[in-house]
């Protein structure tokens, strides 16, 4: 059996030793377990051991699971996987967060069916950061009026970017959406999240200001391929 709090335990230390080597406080991250693919027991169990922020790629998958752990009403689920526009009333209805968006359509359909919640739901837009055309996400040259076109739904928050960096240059990809953010904060000063970082990656990732690290296989070992 994975000891599932064990590796809990071994992420959140290196999330607090990356810190301190970056002269961060390790309060500023916020470790997102990822247990798409994985059984409601696993989740149980980290949940027992103390997390309370997971986070799901699989819309279908993900609602079933949320729905069997409705009586744990502190979880707060994060959906991180790519969205089709038939999906978005199951999304809005069933997350507090999505970390995926990269269109202006998607945006409106969640903000849409989030109107009969009372948060608004929290988003982040995933960004090409190597600009390679197999990748989701927006490209830079995009955001912007992406960026000004979503800020202005009421039942959406923005509150940063996400980025999956490219495999071979990872660093430089994190830098980039480092210096992104950053000048994108200056227009918009309420953007507080940059998600980015995963198993193999999380130190580079806070290195360059990561504030959500999305950990799976770390936590609740190696998926299947789906
Ligand atoms: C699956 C997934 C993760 C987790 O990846 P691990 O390498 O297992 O930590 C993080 N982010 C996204 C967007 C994912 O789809």
């Amino acid at each position: 059996m994975i000891a599932i709090k064990d590796n809990i335990a071994e992420v959140e230390l290196q999330i607090s030793s990356a810190c301190q080597q970056a002269g961060r406080s390790a309060t500023d991250v916020t470790l997102l377990a990822v247990s798409k693919t994985k059984p409601v027991e696993m989740i149980e169990q980290a949940y027992n051991a103390g997390q309370r922020t997971f986070g799901e790629s699989y819309v279908q998958e993900a609602v079933d699971k949320i729905t069997v752990l409705q009586n744990k009403p502190d979880i707060s689920w994060h959906f991180i996987g790519p969205i089709q526009s038939n999906k978005t009333k199951l999304i809005a209805n069933h997350f507090s967060w999505v970390h995926s968006i990269d269109r202006a359509k998607i945006a409106k359909r969640l903000n849409d069916h989030r109107s009969d919640q009372d948060t608004p739901l929290n988003i982040c837009l995933q960004v090409n950061i190597s600009g390679e055309e197999s990748k989701s996400g927006v490209l830079i040259a995009e955001l912007p009026s992406l960026l000004n076109e979503v800020s202005q739904y009421q039942n959406l928050t923005i509150r940063g970017l996400m980025a999956i960096p490219e495999k071979n240059a990872p660093d430089a990809s994190f830098t980039a959406m480092q210096t992104l953010f950053k000048r994108l904060q200056k227009q918009y000063p309420s953007l507080d999240t940059l998600s980015m970082g995963m198993s193999a990656d999380l130190q580079p990732a806070i290195n360059a200001g990561s504030t959500i690290v999305r950990i799976g296989s770390a936590i609740f070992g190696a998926r299947a391929q789906k």
